[in-house]
């Protein structure tokens, strides 16, 4: 049927790839889905015409019971190093159904998950449950009002079925808008399964779709490497900076346009502590918060080993030039991370010495167990109380030289303030307020618990007075939050 009326602009560019790389796959038809979440302002962005598509009309694709004209639904194959180790993957439970073209020329991935088994389900039963595609929407949407290159979340529906994991629980389907969905992974399993004609074709499809600036680079291929590098060190920096630990940085959950991918085990830090983990799985603290631009680039060497065959002629070359711009990645993170902790401060001139003032205020944090976000937030609405943190002497003297340091710049007050306004996020998607919305959603089909936090979330920098509650933190806990993957 047609669905033009609701805006859908569908194609599907990367079914033109090897067939190889994918598997034509319907989504499995679901009993009686019913909309729990919509997002108006990201259909309204990408053209489509929100009042229609929050009817059956709209549901019904959310579902995957009825594909847009033009699309051409399909999962995807790829591979990847989960905890460092190499496997076969690709997409076990969701369905690319088209690609959507917005009014304003840009194009993106429309992907049902949860929408049944595919091919690469690996004895899964491609479904997901209702609190894990909540919590993917809430955290997703937190991120992109951050101002942090993100998957975004369009809908959540219930089925209508149960799915068991540990127990029976709702089904449900989270359609994720992304830049595209090409990670690593698909690099990964690319170099192994395709001709090495068919690899060039996807770095080309990679060029073509998110740096068409570097297409006609002499060494395109070092180019893409180059791009995919800084978009990253740009992304964990942004992670670094509001606290965010995404829990399973396997190379199958890096994306090759760097926005932010897969929300299962992630979560915010709450304590400054750089070995900070919150997921069950993560045993050795590979994914540690501290670890995290580490892991960027170990990532980073998977995709360029994938590269390095087509950079030169000499593969001692090759690999010259590929470790290169490795080396820049560590520089750029860093000087990422150094101009976003100045922000932070309010520092809007370079002085030598501001690093190590940076490192004092949070070895200091760290030892009296401040909260990261609010130990900021104090300082940005310098209101220096209720925390041991600011009781210390440490902190005191620090406080003293982060004021000469304010006075050597020519900025008024009122200008650090804003600069740290817009850098401090006084509102974050903290553990036990996303828990209590699931718990409402999911136990008592109550979503305005839901709806009220994602509205919150979604002005992080606003500092206006009824966020005040959302600025707390839980009470004293004997067990330490703990993050599971997606299920
Ligand atoms: P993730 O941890 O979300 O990155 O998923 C790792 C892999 O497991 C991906 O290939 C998923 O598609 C697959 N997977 C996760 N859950 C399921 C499921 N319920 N059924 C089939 N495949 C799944
Ligand atoms: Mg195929
Ligand atoms: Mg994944």
């Amino acid at each position: 049927t047609n669905k033009k009326n609701i805006g859908w602009n569908f194609d599907n560019t990367y079914s033109q790839l090897p067939e190889a790389y994918f598997t034509k796959q319907n989504p499995t038809p679901v009993r009686s889905p019913q909309l729990r979440i919509f997002n108006e302002p990201l259909a309204k962005s990408l053209g489509l015409e929100a009042q229609t598509l929050q009817s059956q009309e709209g549901i019904e694709v959310f579902s995957g019971n009825n594909i847009p004209d033009g699309g051409f639904p399909l999962a995807q194959a790829y591979a990847g190093h989960q905890f460092g180790h190499f496997t076969m993957l690709g997409d076990g439970r969701a369905v690319l159904i088209g690609e959507q073209n917005t009014p304003t020329g840009e194009r993106f991935d429309i992907q049902l998950k949860g929408a049944g088994a595919t091919p690469y389900s690996r004895g899964g039963d491609g479904r997901a449950t209702l609190g894990p595609m909540l919590r993917e929407y809430i955290i997703s949407e937190a991120m992109h009002a951050l101002g942090i290159p993100t998957t975004r979340s369009l809908a959540v529906v219930t089925t209508g079925e149960e799915v068991m994991r540990e127990t029976a629980l709702p089904g449900a389907i989270l359609t994720r808008v992304a830049a595209s969905h090409l990670r690593v992974g698909t690099f990964e399993y690319s170099i192994r399964w395709g001709t090495d004609e068919e690899h060039q074709q996807l770095a080309d499809y990679a060029i073509k779709r998110h740096y068409p600036a570097v297409e006609a680079d002499e060494n395109k291929y070092l180019s893409l490497l180059r791009e995919v590098s800084k978009r990253q060190a740009a992304l964990i920096a942004k992670w670094q900076l509001v606290g965010f630990i995404h829990g399973v940085m396997n190379t199958d959950n890096m994306t090759i346009s760097g926005e932010t991918i897969d929300y299962g085990p992630c979560a915010f830090m709450d304590e400054y502590d750089p070995e900070t983990v919150f997921s069950s799985i993560d045993r050795q603290g590979r994914y540690a918060y501290g670890n995290q631009p580490g892991i960027g680039r170990w990532n980073l060497t998977r995709f360029a080993e994938t590269l390095v065959p087509f950079m030169h002629e000499d593969q001692d070359q090759a690999v010259e030039l590929a470790k290169n711009v490795l080396s820049e990645y560590a520089d750029l993170y860093q000087q990422y991370w150094l101009d976003g902790m100045r922000a932070k401060l309010g520092l809007v001139n370079e002085e030598r010495q501001d690093e190590s003032l940076i490192k004092v205020l949070l070895q200091v944090m760290k030892k009296y167990n401040a909260d990261y976000t609010n130990t900021f937030r104090a300082l940005t609405i310098d209101q220096l109380e209720g925390m041991t943190l600011f009781a210390s002497q440490e902190f005191k003297q620090w406080h003293e030289q982060w004021k000469d340091r304010l006075s050597r710049q020519q900025e008024s007050k009122e200008q650090v303030q804003e600069l740290m306004r817009k850098n401090n996020p006084s509102v974050i998607p903290r553990n036990h307020r996303v828990e209590e919305a699931l718990e409402a959603a999911v136990e008592h089909g109550d979503y305005s618990v839901l709806k009220k936090l994602l509205d919150v979330l979604s002005k992080p920098y606003a500092y206006s007075p009824d966020q005040k509650e959302y600025c707390k933190l839980p009470a004293p806990s004997d067990r330490p939050y703990q993050t599971f993957c997606g299920t």
